[in-house]
């Protein structure tokens, strides 16, 4: 028995994978032209190579360009949206920064994540003078209050404590370049399309405009078109695809064969660890029994 030529398992497939790691290898983060204070941050890091986000997105963003991305958790991506936007920012230092008037704005749906995205403006932004806070409900306002009334580029915020906030005149949002959209699928599935939408009535009408989602509801499909000007769109995960690591094969075989072929794959490619899925207790049991007697 030989395996397909698409399975993953032929030296064809290999040479291909191969392929896939040199070109990966040739990307690194100095070709995509951050400010060297940026870069030394992201060095820092330990990270030599772009993640496949990061190198589509990052000239994109840089271009001034809108982006729709579809990227999970895990990509990351926070670093493909963050780090562009310090280098745009740091480029084009603000004359009129006000006090709570923030020149960014990033939206997500959830405390630890808006925490989280702070932290990483603040960690890659660690050798530019850019300042940032985090704003999030479910803790006292008051002191989100206390430092919006000095000066901040970047605001990480979640929607609700936000339009909160702004409600009560204690943050500007009439000078945002550039907006950030992160897990808007998720924020949908919160329910904050509404309080998005007061939101993004308060920024101004010029900016650049970053739509991260996983998923891709006609929901967010509308909310993208009503936000986004001619967006370069970024899709890593694509959807209902399995995961490119993964080599997939079908053997079409008759049911009596079944055991024996399975024997024959797994001893023929030496495998050690190998999970067996069947339909029912009964096949399990059966196919267990003589994998053991075939000395598996
Ligand atoms: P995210 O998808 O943004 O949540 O990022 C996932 C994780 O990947 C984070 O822990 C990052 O610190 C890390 N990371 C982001 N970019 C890179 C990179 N280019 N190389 C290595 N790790 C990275």
């Amino acid at each position: 028995l030989t395996l397909p030529t698409s399975t993953g398992w032929s030296s064809g497939q290999a040479g291909w994978c191969y392929a896939l790691e040199q070109k990966r290898h040739t990307m690194n983060f100095e070709e995509l032209n951050l400010a060297p204070a940026i870069q030394k941050a992201v060095l820092e890091q330990g990270y030599v190579t772009p993640t496949p986000i990061q190198a589509q997105a990052i000239p994109a963003v840089l271009a001034g360009q809108d982006l729709l991305a579809g990227a999970q958790t895990g990509t990351g991506k926070t670093a493909g949206f963050t780090l562009p936007i310090l280098h745009l920012l740091s480029q084009k230092l603000a004359t009129d920064l006000g006090k709570g008037r923030p020149r960014c704005l990033m939206l997500t749906p959830t405390r630890e994540l808006a925490a989280q995205i702070e932290e990483s403006v603040k960690t890659y932004g660690k050798y530019l003078s850019l300042t940032s806070t985090v704003i999030f409900g479910g803790v006292n306002i008051n002191p989100q209050i206390s430092r919006l009334k000095k000066p901040l580029d970047i605001l990480v915020a979640t929607p609700g404590r936000l339009l909160d906030l702004a409600n009560q005149k204690a943050v500007d949002l009439s000078g945002v370049e550039i907006l950030v959209l992160d897990e808007a699928d998720r924020m949908l599935d919160m329910g904050f399309i509404r309080d998005i939408k007061k939101v993004l009535a308060l920024l101004p009408k010029a900016r650049q405009n970053l739509l991260f989602s996983a998923t891709f509801s006609d929901e967010i499909r509308e909310l993208a078109n009503g936000l986004l000007r001619n967006p370069q769109s970024i899709q890593v995960t694509p959807r209902n695809t399995t995961v490119q690591r993964i080599a997939q094969v079908i053997h079409p075989v008759s049911r009596t064969k079944k055991k024996e072929l399975l024997a024959h794959v797994i001893q023929s490619h030496n495998w050690s660890q190998v999970l067996v899925f069947t339909r029912t207790k009964f096949g399990a049991n059966r196919v267990a029994d003589y994998l053991e007697a075939q000395g598996i």
